[in-house]
């Protein structure tokens, strides 16, 4: 059999633990027998992190701009206990964060659905996509505890002398304040990355925040969003069939939970926190959540949504049979393929992805599943497969 050629590599980022596992498992069953696999390979490994002063993933993100494509595989962020366990020179910072400063990307964190694995939410019958803005607000706030009675004010004060001062609250007792700060740049980049990725995805676009209430702060978000729509988006998006949508964030809650889902929910910082999980929990489990880090040039970073799947990798490493969910490092592969495929004109690269993702669904509901999928399918009389097993159930129905 020839395999499908490649013309630009993939940046690969490899990582750590169970999923360091699965990355092998499936470049060697569901991808390099069908694919002449091309990567600049960038070793993410705390071990290779610490060896190279971090350096590795600096030269990821740099090799991620020059590219346009990555795909990241999951990735230890240090604590104390890593400290002991890696002998780390210092506590590295989370890759993540450092890739996605580099990139300036928002996170687009997407559920995979599959029958026999329903959400929550019998309504969502398609997928909702949640759009982080991760920068500012009260990530980056000043607080005080205030003691007594007293004044708290917001004092602005320009290069120029120029002072703006507003009252927030006279106090006649203890009590507390809070301040917090977005950017008009980090706030058009947001919007940037959340009209793109509906273009690329072909999905309307909600926005929502509270600017009734918050009439210049929130309402600076819905005004740049609104702007950059007008200027440089609304033909697009009418060619395209697609819509933009700007509601307030209470009527967009209620209204998700109304929808049939197939689209983006662009969600301020605090709010996306927050409904990531209730979404994600919602659609069934952490293991089946794609994560696509897209910045406003246009430059794709692919990922799971889930982390390192440490307690698994301890059971892998006392020789213990482990049944790890693979699917949403697989859809990281077949997202970072088929985005390479539509960039360097390649049909056949395309239509694996998609082949490589049905044959992921089929395995799964023909019955044959991981551990965590067993456990909360619909469908009777499930097979529970190990991490291997599962990779190989896929690999036959790629193969046929
Ligand atoms: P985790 O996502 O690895 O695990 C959380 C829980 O979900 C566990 O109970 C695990 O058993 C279950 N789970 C997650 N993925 C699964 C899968 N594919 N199959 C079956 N079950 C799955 O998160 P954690 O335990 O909080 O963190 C472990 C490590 O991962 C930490 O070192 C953390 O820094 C790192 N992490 C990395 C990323 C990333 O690189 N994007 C994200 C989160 C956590």
């Amino acid at each position: 059999m020839t395999k499908i050629a490649m013309t630009t590599p993939l940046v690969e980022m490899d990582g750590d633990e169970m999923t360091r596992i699965i990355w092998q498992m499936i470049k060697d069953e569901l991808i390099c027998p069908f694919v002449d696999l091309k990567t600049e390979y960038y070793d993410l490994g705390l071990e290779n992190r610490n060896a190279t002063d971090d350096m590795v993933t600096i030269e990821s993100a740099e090799a991620t701009q020059r590219l346009g494509v990555a795909v990241k595989c999951a990735t230890i962020t240090p604590n104390a206990a890593r400290m002991d366990e890696y002998d780390l020179k210092q506590m590295w910072k989370s890759p993540n964060g450092t890739i996605r400063a580099m990139l300036d990307g928002t996170v687009f964190r997407t559920p995979i659905n599959a029958a026999g694995i329903e959400p929550c939410v019998r309504n969502w019958v398609k997928p909702i996509t949640i759009a982080r803005h991760a920068y500012g607000d009260v990530y980056k706030n000043a607080e005080i505890r205030v003691p007594g009675p007293g004044k708290v004010e917001l004092v602005y004060t320009g290069e120029d002398g120029t002072e703006i001062r507003e009252l927030v609250h006279e106090y006649d007792g203890a009590g507390v304040a809070q301040g917090m700060h977005n950017l008009d740049a980090s706030i058009a980049s947001f919007a940037t990355s959340c009209f793109e990725f509906a273009l690329d995805t072909k999905q309307d676009l909600w926005f929502a925040t509270k600017d009734t209430i918050s009439k210049k702060y929130d309402h600076r978000f819905k005004d740049i969003f609104q702007e950059i729509y007008d200027d440089q988006y609304a033909e697009r998006f009418e060619a395209a069939g697609i819509e933009y949508f700007y509601t307030l964030i209470d009527d967009a809650v209620a209204r998700v939970m109304k929808a049939d889902g197939g689209f983006i929910w662009a969600c301020k910082n605090y709010d996306g926190d927050v409904m990531s999980d209730m979404v994600s929990s919602a659609f069934g489990s952490l293991a089946m959540m794609t994560s696509v880090l897209v910045s406003p040039a246009g430059v794709y970073e692919y990922e799971a949504a889930h982390g390192t799947v440490q307690r698994h990798y301890y059971k892998h490493l006392e020789g213990k049979e482990t049944s790890t969910n693979s699917v949403a490092t697989i859809f990281a592969w077949s997202g970072a393929l088929r985005k390479r495929g539509e960039l360097d004109g390649l049909p056949e690269l395309m239509a694996f992805a998609d082949r490589l993702e049905a044959a992921t669904l089929d395995t799964i509901e023909a019955g044959e599943m991981t551990g965590d999928l067993a456990r909360i399918t619909t469908l009777e009389n499930p097979t529970t497969l190990s991490t291997d097993e599962f990779i190989k159930a896929i690999a036959r129905r790629l193969a046929a």
